[in-house]
């Protein structure tokens, strides 16, 4: 496949926001690749040369693809800063100064960009600067305008396509076999293995059957099991009868991929977080007596003399790029491990809790960075309770419930665990994780922060899109207030997954994870999460920020539409009983 013709269909798909023809037009895209190109393609247009969790990134800033443009086509570099300031998009610079440049484009492959990327991508070291930007410019002068405008916004990551997984899952499905009906068994790979590329390029390779057989693989990380909520300890018990329960630390969750002496963390939005966390490579090197495995924990602060957990606020400081070492001295981890997914070649997602707490106990020897969540089993709700109460007492969040013969369900959320938290003093037993989809500018002393209100926004997986629940205006230290900006990428539209009938001064890129507190969940016109037909959404009532959760979520990873009106009746059950 041309370049240039992966760049006509980027271009239809910039030009449209409903969800069914961006299936369509994606399908149509992957229909026209073969096995090798599919899998490039699934990463390219979602801006990316590898999944997700890998953590190669192209390493071109504004200030370098601005270079690589003058270079390219022979301008000062002051020029196309110029006219970038103007258009405010160097992709549109790229497609003007391509136009006006006389060179005959060449043909070249989505094979040819990709590798050229790829190799901009991997080059480190000194003279690393020159050598990306003379590489970019190079491959700038062998494209037609519209090419050019496409290529320069990838390393930008500002491709904007608004293309997010569901979408690409539907749009394989509907390459092959012309609706969406495939979208089961794909996302059940998906789940276990988080990289579309590689799902890709087995379906074209050898089918769907083969999708059906893909299992966990070492390397790869699974995409979480999560919790449903019920509100006490007898609502628990009533649902689940004799559960087992842990302690719910608030940390990071960490899934530990140990393949002999090559140790990988992954973080809960599935990031590559191997870097940061020392301690815990090393540990999991001793201390997990397998050759390979999988396991899932999660990651605290903790302080060994005082047995005291750090709040999440302390463990946050360990996500960090720089002073590394420093800070694993000075707050060191502890991780909690409270499952396990893979050993020695054996897939345990299928296993029943039960017997995946057994296989922790056997391979993994406790010391001071690796130890196992404590776990009680019970069919007594007053048990529970005061199971529940001594977390509490300890600083903890509160317990998750578990169905003692339940497989892991990667990527689910269902009532095989069941999470009670501290309660808010509020209605709601649960706080709200929220998207920042834009925001309102301040008056009196906000107005110096630039924001006043955030308009914030819940997922809705079956379209795709994020969709609005509540305007946030209280909850910010000052501080928070200005580091909005900095956090969040102003778009000069609506992003092409959000749906909204509010239109905030400033719309951003929904990226930014927030958790929010609120007293209520009511029914509202103006909002479009769960609004359907003359139905009005649903909106949270008195919200507050708790904390800024960017760095463990991932937009995607936000509470749901369907959480958010499992909340609102179980309010209402409350409120009658
Ligand atoms: P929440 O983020 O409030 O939906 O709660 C679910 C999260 O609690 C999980 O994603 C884990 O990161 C965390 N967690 C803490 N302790 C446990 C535990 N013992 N079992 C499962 N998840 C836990």
């Amino acid at each position: 496949m041309q370049f240039a013709q992966l760049t006509q269909f980027f271009e239809e798909l910039e030009k449209t926001s409903s969800r069914k023809s961006l299936v369509q037009i994606l399908a149509r895209l992957f229909a026209a690749a073969d096995a090798n190109e599919v899998s490039k393609l699934a990463y390219l247009c979602q801006g990316r040369l590898v999944p997700f969790f890998e953590p190669l990134e192209i390493g071109m800033g504004e200030k370098m693809v601005a270079e690589a443009l003058a270079n390219a086509y022979g301008k000062p570099r002051q020029d196309v800063l110029r006219r970038f300031g103007e258009l405010g998009d160097l992709g549109l610079v790229a497609a003007e100064l391509a136009g006006q440049t006389t060179i005959e484009p060449d043909t070249l492959s989505v094979d040819d960009v990709y590798d050229a990327l790829y190799a901009i991508a991997t080059t480190a070291g000194s003279g690393s600067v020159e050598s990306k930007v003379g590489r970019l410019a190079e491959l700038l002068r062998h494209l037609d305008p519209l090419s050019a405008k496409h290529l320069v916004r990838i390393p930008l990551g500002r491709l904007r396509l608004g293309i997010g997984d569901p979408t690409v899952l539907d749009a394989l499905s509907f390459a092959r076999v012309g609706d969406t009906s495939l979208r089961k068994q794909l996302e059940r790979a998906y789940n276990l293995t988080s990289d579309l590329g590689y799902i890709a390029h087995v379906f074209w390779q050898e089918g769907i059957e083969a999708v059906q057989h893909i299992g966990v693989v070492l390397g790869k990380p699974i995409r979480p099991a999560l919790a449903e909520r019920l509100p006490s300890a007898e609502a628990i018990i009533a649902k689940m009868g004799r559960c087992a329960a842990e302690p719910k630390y608030d940390g990071f969750r960490c899934q530990v991929h140990k393949m002999g002496g090559d140790i990988r963390v992954f973080s809960r939005n599935l990031e590559n977080m191997t870097d940061m966390f020392p301690e815990i490579v090393g540990a999991a090197r001793t201390q997990i007596h397998a050759e390979t495995a999988i396991v899932e924990g999660e990651a605290v602060a903790y302080n060994a003399e005082s047995e005291e957990f750090y709040p999440f606020q302390e463990t946050t400081r360990r996500r960090r790029k720089h002073d590394i070492d420093r800070m694993a001295e000075e707050l060191p981890l502890r991780l909690f491990v409270f499952d396990l997914m893979y050993v020695n070649g054996e897939d345990y997602t299928h296993c029943t809790y039960i017997e995946r707490r057994e296989k922790i106990a056997e391979i993994l020897v406790e010391d001071t960075v690796l130890a196992v969540s404590p776990s009680i089993a019970t069919d007594s709700a007053k048990v529970l309770n005061d199971y529940f109460l001594d977390n509490i007492q300890k600083g903890l969040e509160g317990i998750v419930a578990k169905r003692p013969d339940t497989i892991y369900q990667a990527g689910a959320r269902n009532f095989n665990w069941v999470k009670l938290k501290r309660s808010s003093g509020g209605e709601l037993q649960d706080t709200v994780d929220c998207v920042i989809l834009g925001y309102i500018y301040g008056r009196g002393k906000r107005a110096t922060f630039g924001a006043g209100a955030l308009l914030t926004g819940v997922y809705d997986p079956e379209k795709d899109e994020f969709v609005t629940v509540t305007k946030i205006g209280t909850g910010l230290t000052d501080e928070e207030w200005r580091s909005i900006r900095e956090l969040c990428t102003p778009v000069p539209e609506r992003p092409a997954r959000v749906n909204s009938l509010i239109v905030p001064s400033v719309w951003v890129e929904p990226t930014v994870v927030i958790e929010v507190l609120a007293d209520e969940i009511t029914r509202s016109p103006i909002h479009t999460a769960g609004k359907g037909g003359d139905q009005p959404g649903y909106a949270l009532r008195f919200p507050r920020l708790v904390s800024f959760r960017g760095a463990d979520k991932r937009p995607e990873d936000a509470t749901t539409v369907a959480e958010i009106i499992e909340m609102y009746e179980a309010q209402r059950k409350k409120l009658v009983t």
